[in-house]
């Protein structure tokens, strides 16, 4: 952290470099050269990477993250079409397997700058009070090695940062409120509304959504016109590319994109070195680094440290646990779609807008422990014919038949808590990709306490749909939102990293993304994932550069350092309930 700056400053190579259609990024990038040692090297600028780069760059460390992904001008290369942005998803071959496999590529993870959440739908419910001691409440599942408590500030911060709309009064879980006013209902919020308030369900209106409900800074509000997660061409949906990339830039990062991470060095010294990487070409690079984070999301980041193992840690690098891979966890996604007499049109919307946490906590009266949501969700026509064929078996003309009455159908999504467990799973397959790198091979398999949570949420959400006045209710299964795979715990037998996203065997090498989760919630991940990013990020620049020369750990928690917020997104909007 106090050595001189290193590097040189270049022109990236589109002049200017556009992310939304007001907000440019006027300074080059700067570039560090291979032999440099850098403070901090991260692996993945996605919903973690990116509020990473940007906290450790502004509290001045030298840091450089690796994107497998392209650096996105969001004028040049993206469109307001739903078949044109497939580039947007990581789409490189994965194995899937187990009694329930998961669908991979375009419903997961992202690849490039801003990774998932540049395709997220942006809803950002907090996790509840419960989520954080389930194995104490319910008997199932883990506890995390932290409370909600400590959390919290964290949350409130980043809803300011990105920033947050919804209400101001929002009563599940820990009961807060919104700095942002919540957004006008699309015609499947009012579906929703109608439903919930027939069967006397309390829904959430208008957020809580990270889409700007206003102008904001550079980037202006949201225009309604539902390709969110076709990545936001206008700048409105919050994602790390257009939140926390430019500062983290402007703080003298670098971002080195079509850069595919393969090993992780390990030194004589049991502490790693750098990170061996394949630029776009296929030439084979080293950086050096004095810390390495890994940020690749829930499947490649157990993929990349599998794939280093070496001697010392034969079965993945960090894995002395044996849980490196294990507890990955995906939500019940199932879609379930109404038709009405009169349109609904749903693309006119964000998709992501009203919700209901009614049935998020374990109820005694269930066969089953923990909970589900109920949210808006707003298919495009290829993903509604897509959801047709699967829950209609429709094809040829009656799927044409369909597709024409698109205007007539509301989407609802139900988010049910799966529980970690050790049979679903990361390994190494013995495919390899373009690099030579194994790939993952994802396993997955449900429980009877899933089974039975799916149903119930099934059937509730139907029910929904039909008191909103529905005349027919379909639903295509399918799950959502990768988490887990390295998770955190205070015991170094059962987790692969501690409280504060250290390995428990390497004290330089960090995982900081989705895979820490040891339980999910039926909230969306990625606000706690950022949240968690930048309490990490609190906890490495408070211990300063003995986190490059120690192997001891101070398992203090940080202070929260809202001065290292992004210029101008804290202590901004409204004062609300907190
Ligand atoms: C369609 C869709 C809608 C969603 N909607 C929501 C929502 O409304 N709300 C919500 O909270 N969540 C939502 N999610 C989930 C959310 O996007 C993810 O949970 C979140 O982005 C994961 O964050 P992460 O930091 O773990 O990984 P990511 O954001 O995926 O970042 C990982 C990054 O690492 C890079 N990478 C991986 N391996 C390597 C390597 N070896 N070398 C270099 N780079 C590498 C990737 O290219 C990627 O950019 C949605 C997901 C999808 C697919
Ligand atoms: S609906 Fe709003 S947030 Fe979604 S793509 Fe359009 S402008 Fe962006």
């Amino acid at each position: 952290m106090k050595t001189p700056l290193l590097g040189s400053f270049e022109t990236p190579d589109h002049e200017p470099h556009m992310l939304g259609s007001l907000q440019k990024i006027h300074l080059p990038m700067r570039r560090f050269r291979q032999n440099d040692e850098v403070d901090y090297l991260i692996v993945g600028c996605g919903s973690a990477g990116g509020v990473l780069l940007q906290r450790l760059s502004r509290a001045g460390f030298n840091v450089i993250t690796l994107e497998a992904g392209p650096f996105w001008d969001t004028e040049r290369d993206w469109v307001s079409d739903e078949s044109g942005s497939h580039q947007l998803y990581w789409e490189d071959p994965r194995v899937t397997g187990g009694t329930d496999p998961l669908a991979l590529g375009a419903n997961n993870c992202g690849k490039g700058v801003g990774g998932g959440s540049v395709h997220w739908a942006a809803f950002t419910p907090r996790l509840h009070p419960s989520d954080f001691e389930i194995y104490t409440r319910d008997g199932v599942g883990a506890d995390w090695p932290i409370s909600y408590d400590v959390i919290r500030p964290y949350y409130e911060q980043l809803e300011l940062e990105m920033p947050v709309a919804g209400p101001a009064y929002y009563r599940w879980g820990y009961p807060h409120g919104y700095a942002y006013g919540p957004h006008p209902m699309g015609g499947v919020g009012n579906a929703l509304i109608k439903g919930c308030t027939a069967l006397n369900i309390p829904v959430s209106i208008g957020g809580p959504v990270a889409i700007l409900s206003g102008s904001h800074g550079d980037r202006p509000h949201c225009i309604y016109r539902g390709f969110c997660i076709q990545g936001c061409k206008v700048g409105a949906k919050a994602s790390t590319l257009v939140t926390h990339v430019p500062d983290a830039l402007h703080s003298g990062a670098e971002i080195r994109d079509h850069s595919m991470a393969s090993r992780i060095e390990l030194g004589k010294n049991g502490r790693v070195t750098g990170v061996h990487y394949f630029d776009r070409d296929g030439g084979s690079h080293f950086q050096r680094a004095k810390a390495v984070i890994v940020a690749g999301y829930s499947i490649e980041t157990p993929r990349l440290l599998l794939n280093s193992a070496c001697p010392g840690f034969e079965d993945g690098l960090a894995n002395s646990s044996g849980t490196l891979g294990r507890y990955l966890m995906a939500q019940a996604g199932n879609v379930v779609l109404g038709r009405f007499d009169q349109p609904v049109r749903m693309y006119k919307a964000p998709p992501a807008h009203a919700l209901t946490e009614e049935f998020y906590e374990t109820d005694p009266k269930n066969d089953f422990a923990r909970g589900f949501a109920i949210q808006t969700v707003g298919p495009l026509p290829i993903a509604f014919g897509k959801q047709m064929v699967s829950a209609k078996r429709a094809w040829g003309w009656g799927l044409r038949r369909e597709m024409m009455d698109y205007n007539h159908w509301a989407a609802f999504g139900l988010l049910g808590e799966i529980l970690p467990w050790a049979d679903n799973r990361v390994t190494l397959a013995d495919e390899t990709d373009r690099f030579g790198l194994r790939v993952a091979h994802v396993s997955f398999n449900l429980h009877q306490n899933d089974k039975r949570l799916i149903k119930a949420a099934k059937e509730k959400t139907m029910e929904v749909m039909a008191a909103a006045g529905a005349t027919e209710v379909v639903q295509e299964a399918r799950y959502a939102h990768l988490v887990g795979a390295a998770r955190m715990g205070s015991d170094r037998q059962t987790s692969v990293v501690d409280k504060f996203c250290r390995t428990h065997d390497i004290a330089n090498l960090f995982v900081c993304d989705g895979s820490v989760f040891p339980t999910q919630g039926s909230a969306n991940p990625g606000l706690t994932i950022q949240s968690l990013a930048a309490r990490t990020a609190d906890y490495l620049i408070t211990q300063g550069d003995s986190i490059f020369t120690s192997n001891k750990r101070d398992m203090t928690e940080p202070p929260l350092r809202r001065e290292l917020a992004p210029p101008g997104t804290y202590g901004k909007g409204v004062p609300r309930l907190k």
